[in-house]
């Protein structure tokens, strides 16, 4: 059996922008295994911030961590897994709809990619809620963001006028 020190998981997304979500959900696998490497995805949906931008707020959010490491990623995941020599990929799940794509993903993976492993953590209950397309929006007018995403990441993101 490895142990759980050893292993390095893989945690893959848009974090188009990193929220207070993903970072529990980070923060909850540290306790877990041994290393994380996060991969933001270059392309994908339409979205608010460029990959450079996201891999450094994400950076900015997490601060010196030599546990994590967070990279701009392009291609199949199976292909990044193999070439990382990590043990499994990392993803939260929300709600139901989350667990139905997670489910597509991981049988399409293991099927690219025999041995091929997820592990899932439920979302914290109180963030479970967050998302990044909705941080978009709230964003676009203007909206509190303190309690969605990081400090840094609610001074970098373009702001709209307030609505009065
Ligand atoms: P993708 O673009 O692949 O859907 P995201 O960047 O939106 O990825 O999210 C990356 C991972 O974080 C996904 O597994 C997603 O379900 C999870 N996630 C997103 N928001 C939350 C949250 N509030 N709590 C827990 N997990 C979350």
């Amino acid at each position: 059996m490895t142990d759980p020190r050893q292993v390095h998981v893989v945690y893959p997304g848009s974090f188009d922008p990193v929220t207070l979500g993903h970072l529990d959900i980070l923060e909850r696998a540290l306790r877990l295994f041994g290393r994380v490497t996060v991969l933001i995805a270059e392309s994908g949906k339409a979205g608010l911030l460029p990959c450079e931008r996201r891999v450094a707020l994400f950076r900015e959010a997490i601060g010196p961590e030599p546990r994590v490491d967070v990279q701009p990623f392009t291609g199949l995941l199976v292909d990044a897994v193999n070439a990382l020599g990590a043990n499994a990929v990392l993803r939260g799940i929300r709600c139901a709809g989350d667990y139905e794509h997670e489910w597509g993903l991981a049988g399409v993976n293991g099927l690219l990619s025999p041995g091929f492993e997820s592990v899932f953590l439920l979302a914290r209950p109180d963030l479970a809620a967050v998302s990044s397309s909705l941080v978009r929006d709230v964003t676009r007018h203007g909206g509190d963001l303190s309690r969605l995403v990081p400090p840094c990441v609610a001074l970098a993101l373009p702001r709209a006028e307030p609505s009065s």
